[in-house]
């Protein structure tokens, strides 16, 4: 049988002082590039939760969105793009949290989602929890009721999870 975490683990590159000094970067190209440990990660995303029970799912800007969309497919569900301020190009909701230095903003289509649709977000990475908290906070307010955070990677020591409260918060990989 295959060790998914174990896969994992080996095709997540550290690229240490990136993007600035003292971030030690989660590189996940070699991984998606391993075509065995890519659809081994979709398939577990998709096991977790359940075909039948997520409308939509939401993908974070930019490597959110190349797990997402596969994702997407395999729930038959369709594909909501959360992205950085400015990118979207109708209506949007936005939503603006606190970095270490400085502030994000993120934004979501006002009409992405129907009254009370199933959300699941994904992303690649969770680390303060600032981001995916932002985009559940903008699936609340378009309407959607969130029904889950599935990430590959886990940046335990930084407490994402607690931030999330009650979110069902489902990680591949813990470090
Ligand atoms: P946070 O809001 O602190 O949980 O940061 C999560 C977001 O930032 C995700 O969209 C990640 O893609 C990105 N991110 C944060 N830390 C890292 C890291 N060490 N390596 C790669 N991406 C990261």
């Amino acid at each position: 049988m295959i060790d998914l975490s174990k896969l994992i683990t080996e095709r997540i590159r550290d690229i240490p002082g990136y993007p600035k000094p003292g971030v030690v970067f989660k590189d996940i190209t070699p991984l998606l590039a391993d075509h065995v440990t890519f659809a081994g990660v979709v398939d577990a995303i998709v096991a977790h939760h359940g075909r039948g029970n997520v409308d939509k799912i939401v993908g974070i800007e930019a490597r959110g969105f190349i797990l997402a969309a596969p994702v997407a497919y395999h729930f038959g569900a369709g594909f909501v793009p959360v992205r950085k301020k400015g990118k979207l190009p109708a209506r949007t909701h936005e939503q603006t949290y606190d970095l270490e230095y400085g502030t994000e903003t993120i934004e979501m289509h006002t009409d992405a989602l129907r009254p009370g649709e199933r959300v699941l977000i994904v992303d690649d990475v969770l680390a303060t929890g600032g981001t995916a908290q932002a985009a559940a906070e903008l699936v609340r307010r378009g309407g959607g009721e969130v029904v889950g955070l599935s990430v590959l990677i886990e940046l335990s020591f930084l407490r994402g999870r607690e931030r999330l409260g009650n979110l069902d918060v489902h990680s591949l990989v813990t470090v």
